[in-house]
């Protein structure tokens, strides 16, 4: 799968003339190199194969030259050696290494007290960050289409209220910008998965970035939208499993809870489980928040409305607030009993699917 190329770490001290060399030594035989900075590491990605008489590991400030096939090898687990990444969200809270993350809130911000009630009963209910879509992308154009930059105002003075980190969508790179300085995290919803200019556009920002998965994604292809956001500097990737469409008619997708242990198994990226996109049903959320984190998940993104039968939005899926603070006490239960024994770090192996 994909094509070959080859991964070379420079030493921490190396220099701008080293860079230069190791360009220069691959340009001058035909491969095309680019230059990635990528968490504390400065690597530099070359297409294709070269071979061992261009000596790469001999040239000053090389410190490592790994030849890879896989189409996304800054999301691969062998790019950390097998180990799985934490991602800062703000000092001293992180999603993946080992926490159980829960983020909780409306489908939509519709108005300034919905959402300070939903913040603040959440937050009572030991969630650690706060979701809420200001700008939502409805399949029907009559439908509330949400509150734009007033949704982010209001979240913003939500989070002031509890302190809650609050994550949002953006649907757009014009956006981008002007979100930035309001969330905590930008989720990517699963209809713009493979917008690639939104991702080119995430990769140079300096905040988290949640990517959903699209119900019709590949897992590959999923990692692959990813790799975008990574390879353009941006190092602060969160996976989101939230259903994919299937056979089933009953339920609103199909929670694909194989990919959390498979995605884990290929890459170092935190996984989040979305069991409310995943279900469409308010019953059918907390059997498989559970489910889901029994299958290794990183955290969960729930929707949770004070009224849910007012929702303006994603209603029939949405958990009540004691819904919610009971599912919050049976995960408590669970997290115990899931705790990976210290030293049991996973091996950096692939699963291969017949
Ligand atoms: C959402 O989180 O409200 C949302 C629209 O999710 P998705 O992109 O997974 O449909
Ligand atoms: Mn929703």
């Amino acid at each position: 799968m994909g094509n070959e190329r080859v991964i070379i770490r420079m030493q921490k001290n190396s220099s701008n003339n080293d860079l230069a060399k190791l360009f220069h030594t691959l340009e001058k035989k035909g491969f095309m190199a680019r230059y990635v900075p990528y968490r504390d590491d400065c690597l530099v990605m070359v297409e294709g194969r070269p071979d061992r008489s261009l000596a790469l590991q001999s040239i000053p400030g090389v410190r490592e030259v790994v030849t890879t096939s896989t189409p996304f090898p800054l999301a691969s687990l062998e790019s950390t050696n097998g180990k799985a990444s934490a991602v800062e969200i703000i000092p001293g809270l992180k999603i993946g290494g080992g926490e159980k993350t829960i983020m909780a809130g409306p489908c939509a911000v519709e108005n300034r007290d919905q959402i300070l009630e939903c913040a603040k009963a959440v937050k009572k209910a030991g969630a650690v960050i706060l979701r809420g879509g200001a700008f939502k992308p409805r399949t029907n154009p009559y439908s509330f289409q949400g509150l734009g930059s007033e949704g982010i105002a209001l979240l913003v003075e939500a989070r002031k209220a509890t302190g809650l980190p609050i994550i949002s969508e953006v649907m757009s790179t014009e956006a981008i910008e002007w979100m930035l300085p309001h969330v905590d995290i930008l989720q990517i919803g699963a209809r713009n998965m493979q917008n690639f200019p939104l991702l080119k556009a995430l990769g140079k920002v300096d905040k988290p970035v949640m990517l959903k998965r699209s119900p019709m994604a590949t897992v590959d292809e999923w990692l692959q939208s990813a790799e975008y956001i990574l390879l353009g500097g941006n190092n602060r990737v969160i996976l989101c499993e939230r259903g994919i469409r299937g056979v089933e008619t009953r339920t609103r997708n199909t929670l694909d809870l194989n990919i959390v242990p498979l995605v884990k198994s290929l890459s170092h990226l935190p996984v989040i489980v979305d069991p409310s996109h995943g279900t469409g049903i308010r019953e059918l959320v907390a059997p498989m928040s559970l489910a889901a984190l029994a299958s290794g998940a990183d955290g969960l993104i729930i929707e949770v409305h004070p009224r849910p039968e007012e929702a303006l939005s994603d209603g029939m899926q949405s958990l009540s607030v004691p819904e919610f603070t009971s599912l919050m006490q049976s995960i408590s239960r669970l997290i115990p009993a899931l705790a990976v024994p210290e030293g049991s770090e996973k091996k950096c192996t692939s699963v291969t699917v017949m």
